[in-house]
């Protein structure tokens, strides 16, 4: 429910008593809550959408997308798949989409039950101050159903009253349970990465559908292909990669400042969005009751031990300073978004071209044996998670250059990455235009484009991988 509309119950701004008891309504009585959503409410709405639509769709939607894509190619080989491989690339782009943004009611009407999730602003009544106060209360038992909590974070989260209000009722409990840790922003720029490489893959597609149905195009024709395929991709090169980069370096700059957040943190300087409004709803004018009083006072009752009230506060942030930040700066790792998420997301372009390459095995095209057509496709999934490992790593070296003017990081960067792309691809590709028939020499750059790809991976990743081979 909390994804409807869009994330409309993420909206910032101050909402009318009677639209925040509708909200209310939508909560619902339960025993167990799947997950808690922590988040800054000045957070945009539609980054933290994407974000949770990451989290809770994206890899059903991968297995959607593989399912169907792997029934295709079955109906392809057998002949029988009306429209041939186009019909199979368009529905499995088509697939992932559905579910990734509609899964939750796919669900609701395959199994009849929705994931319930805690979101304050639906659960916590914003219209009756008893109620509001009973639901603050309550909230660590609201964290105690919970199976999972989810941090939506943006740069202010630690600086939020409420963000670290929910985090204290999460430490407070003896037993650990899993924190997800979901960097909005970068949730952002997976998703423009993904879209991106569908675009210039759908391209990329055209074109080899041009080139290998059509060979009576000849040269003129070929030049014809070449600048269409140019016009379409050169925004993408001038403008969407360089914004990409951008906000990636921006992103990474925050994520390495979270270091110092976490180790300084101090609850007493946390800000509070009814502190700021001077305690009056800007919308009715009525006065609101100061949530740090609530907030302090329900801190003290978990974390005084000797009595003095002013302790509990420091007993808290040094929590905070200790356990939480190794435990947020281990589960961040060097920054990268969780690897699940970033195979689930990438997957459907390299999945799409597969009907492609398949159909074009079965009719031996250019004389190439089906087995040098499916080797041919194994370069895709590899080119993808190569493409964003590479300008993940350009990013956080852009965050490190604090010096360089973004002017100057940004081509700089771009150009190294356009270089390591071509040096991790262009090896295969000559090596398979000069290799004949019958002969399968490009599995050797094939598998070196795999090693490569699985070190950079690890260097992404060793916390992930390592925790998961212990
Ligand atoms: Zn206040």
């Amino acid at each position: 429910m909390c994804l409807q509309n869009f994330g409309l119950h993420f909206g910032t701004g101050q909402r009318s008593a009677a639209l925040a008891r509708k909200g209310f309504e939508l909560s619902q009585h339960t025993n167990q809550i799947a997950a808690f959503i922590s988040h800054d409410w000045r957070t945009s709405r539609f980054s933290k959408t994407v974000a949770l639509l990451i989290a809770f769709n994206s890899i059903y939607a991968a297995l959607a997308a593989l399912l169907l894509n792997m029934v295709m190619c079955g109906l392809l080989w057998l002949d029988r798949l009306p429209g041939g491989w186009p019909t199979a690339s368009a529905s499995t782009y088509c697939v992932f989409y559905l579910v990734l943004f509609f899964w939750q009611r796919i669900r609701r009407c395959f199994c009849c039950k929705s994931i319930l999730v805690f979101l304050d602003r639906l659960c916590i009544a914003q219209h009756d101050e008893d109620l509001k106060r009973r639901g603050i209360l309550g909230l660590a038992a609201f964290l105690g159903k919970s199976q999972r909590l989810i941090i939506l974070w943006s740069p202010r989260y630690f600086s939020r009253l409420w963000c670290t209000f929910e985090i204290a009722s999460w430490l407070k409990d003896e037993e650990v349970k899993p924190v997800e840790f979901v960097p909005v922003s970068m949730a952002m720029l997976l998703w423009s990465v993904a879209l991106l490489e569908v675009f210039i893959w759908w391209i990329f597609q055209f074109y080899v559908y041009i080139e290998t149905d059509n060979v009576t195009l000849g040269f003129q024709g070929a030049i014809g292909v070449i600048a269409t395929v140019l016009t379409f991709l050169l925004p993408a090169f001038l403008v969407a990669i360089p914004a990409q980069f951008y906000f990636g370096i921006l992103h990474m700059r925050e994520v390495l400042k979270l270091k110092q957040q976490t180790t300084s943190f101090s609850i007493r300087e946390a800000d509070c969005s009814c502190c700021a409004m001077n305690h009056i709803n800007p919308v009715t004018g009525e006065t609101i009751l100061c949530d740090r009083a609530l907030v302090f006072q329900t801190l003290r009752r978990w974390y005084t031990r000797t009595g003095d009230p002013d302790t509990c506060l420091d007993r808290f942030d040094a929590l905070v300073r200790e356990q939480l930040s190794v435990s947020v700066l281990q589960t961040l790792g060097s920054g990268a978004p969780t690897l699940r998420y970033v195979l689930a997301m990438l997957c459907a372009a390299p999945l799409a071209q597969l009907p492609q390459y398949l159909s074009m095995g079965l009719r031996e095209s250019r004389g190439r044996g089906m087995g040098k057509w499916l080797l041919d496709w194994c370069k895709f999934p590899a080119l993808a998670l190569f493409m964003f490992g590479v300008a993940f790593s350009a990013w956080r070296k852009g965050a490190l250059w604090s010096r360089a003017p973004l002017c100057v990081a940004i081509p700089t960067l771009q150009c190294l990455v356009v270089f390591c792309a071509a040096a991790f691809w262009i090896p295969y590709e000559a090596v398979k235009l000069s290799t004949g028939d019958g002969q399968f020499f490009e599995a050797i750059p094939l598998a070196c484009m795999w090693i490569i790809l699985v070190l950079l991976y690890i260097r992404l990743y060793p916390s992930c991988i390592f925790r998961n081979l212990k």
